[in-house]
């Protein structure tokens, strides 16, 4: 069949009349007709275009910590567009906005002395951290260490990486090749022993970094194994292999602590980070560095390298003014420490429900993140449709699972009504 063939095949009387807008990781026909389209926001509430307000007990894509349309971050943004809307932060330029952050964010790090690398979000992030990570061996005189080892249920971001190193199979097939980059495998994501087996199967001489999410978010809100992430970093060590922690879920206070680096007491050599950097607010993401990796890039020589890389809007300065800001609301309200409180909430409230519902089989929660998984009478969609009706958003992931991660702002009240509507779509759901 001819390319010209393949498209006469397509039956254009049955393709949909459709927005111009191609929605992200979307089943179209499953789509069309049925969009929510937000067009406004309080807090941790969200209004619809035909009125239905909603409790946003996601915080969107896991990104409104600090809740919606906060004045203090529009004011934040409006006032750095004014001044300036940003500065590129190649070669000699800069802005003052991207270094200040640049200070605070290596204030926060995990990792001591850390450098900070900006760009536009989470895949962006883990892009820079891959090559970051063989760039590093290369400079280092050890061209073979490439692979990049992922964990399975592992989502890092669509970009090429991003998809290459993903342990949710549908995210990396369909491309021609099983992964874009072909230097990639994936482990275990709790077996120690597994990830033990599969570096010394590839050889660590091939193996440059391993990149995991403290707490899985789109692979089902995973948390750690006990002892799984101090295991991943010994054996990290022992093998010579830099360790990434992708933070974009975990980074700025999801965890009850800045980072999960810190609550789970972890060292990485990198850290990917986006959405709480900004509560979502602009687009932002970047990476932390340490020291090992960075200094090569700062002697004081003629022959020392350049990390190739860089975007026009890395350091863009209007992100950086609500990054800031958002960080002052962050340590302002207390909202780190209260995610601690919440957690507690949260985990007693999912506790109970598994207790009433025998059609609820898990429910794991780590900082004010949780995950309920439903037996297989249930269907997760459905049942998120469902609570979408009774008024609050929660979201299908992998495994049969409901994700429950609203904004940092929300009252003990709102955790408890959140939990009992999501009872009532299941029990609704169940009863059909
Ligand atoms: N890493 C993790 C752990 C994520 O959860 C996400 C987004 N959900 C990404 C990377 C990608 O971030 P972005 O969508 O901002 O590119």
């Amino acid at each position: 069949m001819t390319l010209t063939d393949a498209h006469a095949a397509t039956d254009a009387a049955r393709v949909l009349d459709a927005p111009a807008l191609w929605s992200a990781q979307a089943h179209m026909p499953s789509v069309v007709g049925r969009q929510l389209v937000i067009d406004r926001a309080e807090g941790s509430y969200v209004f619809t275009t035909d009125g239905q307000r909603l409790f946003d007990g996601t915080a969107g894509l896991w990104h409104a910590n600090v809740g919606h349309a906060h004045p203090e971050l529009a004011r934040a943004a409006f006032e750095q567009m004014q001044r300036l809307e940003t500065y590129h932060v190649f070669a000699r330029y800069s802005n003052d906005k991207a270094l200040e952050l640049g200070e605070r964010l290596a204030a926060l790090s995990p990792i001591e002395r850390a450098k900070v690398i900006l760009n536009s979000g989470g895949s962006d992030a883990i892009d820079v951290a891959c090559k970051l990570a063989r760039r590093h061996w290369q400079q280092q005189g050890r061209p073979t260490k490439q692979v990049i080892l992922s964990r399975e249920h592992a989502y890092h971001g669509l970009h090429a990486y991003g998809t290459s190193i993903a342990g949710l199979p549908f995210n990396r097939e369909g491309y021609g090749t099983e992964s874009l980059v072909p230097e990639t495998a994936r482990v275990s994501f709790d077996d120690l022993a597994q990830v033990e087996e599969t570096i010394e199967r590839i050889g660590a001489d091939r193996i440059a970094a391993i990149v995991a999410e403290p707490v899985q978010g789109t692979g089902g809100v995973n948390p750690p194994a006990p002892g799984y992430l101090e295991g991943l970093q010994r054996l990290a060590r022992d093998h010579d292999i830099l360790l990434v922690l992708d933070e974009v879920i975990t980074g700025f206070g999801r965890t009850g602590e800045m980072f999960a680096a810190q609550r789970y007491g972890i060292e990485p050599d990198l850290v990917t980070f986006a959405k709480g950097v900004t509560s979502g607010y602009a687009p932002l993401g970047g990476v932390l560095v340490a020291p090992r990796l960075w200094e090569p890039f700062y002697v004081d020589a003629p022959e020392t390298p350049v990390f190739r890389h860089g975007a026009t809007y890395a350091g863009h300065a209007t992100a950086a003014a609500v990054a800031l800001a958002n960080l002052d609301i962050l340590e302002r309200d207390g909202l780190v420490p209260r995610v601690r409180e919440l957690e507690e909430v949260l985990r007693r409230e999912l506790d109970a429900l598994r207790e009433r519902q025998e059609a609820v089989v898990d429910v794991r929660v780590a900082g004010f993140l949780g995950g309920i998984s439903l037996d297989e009478r249930l269907v997760n969609e459905r049942v998120a449709d469902r609570a979408v009706d009774l008024g609050v958003i929660t979201r299908p992931l992998r495994g049969n699972t409901l994700q429950l991660s609203p904004p940092f702002i929300v009252s003990d009240r709102e955790v408890v009504d959140y939990v009992a509507a999501i009872e009532q779509a299941i029990v609704e759901e169940a009863g059909r």
